[in-house]
């Protein structure tokens, strides 16, 4: 029956954006670090940058965990225990990489070495990257908000990020 609207009074959006939702804005890193970075990565969780706000609280167990954020240098001994901390996480799961060393090797990427692993992508599938050597809180922020952006599909269809960004008024 038609009453006279071109588009529905309530609209649903579905199942899996909800979720997706849900996943976005309650991330849970896994508490590990390998070098340097890993520094960097604990400034952004404690009061000055507060990740709290945005829902992420590092965990101790790969099994409550759905984000990897590899911080540091991979010695080529912790990349098998890198690859087995990722198995033990479940489904769906990212993994971002922080700093040069993560994402390329860094300053210790040169020819002849022989106990670096030139990328965290060799081990595990990584989502985004996040320069610097090492980056900032705030970078790594960014990246995380990108993450946040790749799993709803933009900020536009993040409602809980719009909404925080206005003051906790929707728009
Ligand atoms: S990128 Fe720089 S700060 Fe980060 S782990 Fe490597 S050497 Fe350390």
């Amino acid at each position: 029956m038609k009453c006279g609207r071109s588009e529905p009074a309530v609209q649903f959006a579905g199942l899996g954006q909800i979720l997706d939702l849900a996943r976005a804005n309650s991330m849970w890193p896994l508490g590990f670090g390998l070098a340097c970075c890993a520094m960097e990565m604990m400034a952004a969780s404690v009061s000055r940058f507060d990740l709290d706000r945005f829902g992420m609280f590092f965990r101790p167990s790969p099994r409550q965990a759905d984000l990897m954020i590899v911080a540091g240098t991979i010695s080529k001994k912790m990349a098998p225990v890198i690859q087995m901390l990722w198995d033990q996480m479940p489904n769906p799961k990212w993994c971002l990489a922080m700093g040069n060393c993560a994402i390329s090797g860094g300053p210790f990427e040169y020819e002849g070495q022989y106990a670096i692993v030139p990328g965290a992508h060799l081990i595990v599938p990584v989502d985004i990257c996040v320069p610097g050597c090492p980056p900032r809180p705030e970078g790594l922020i960014q990246g995380l908000l990108a993450l946040e952006d790749k799993i709803t599909g933009g900020e536009r269809k993040n409602l809980l990020r719009r909404f925080r960004r206005n003051g906790n008024k929707l728009s």
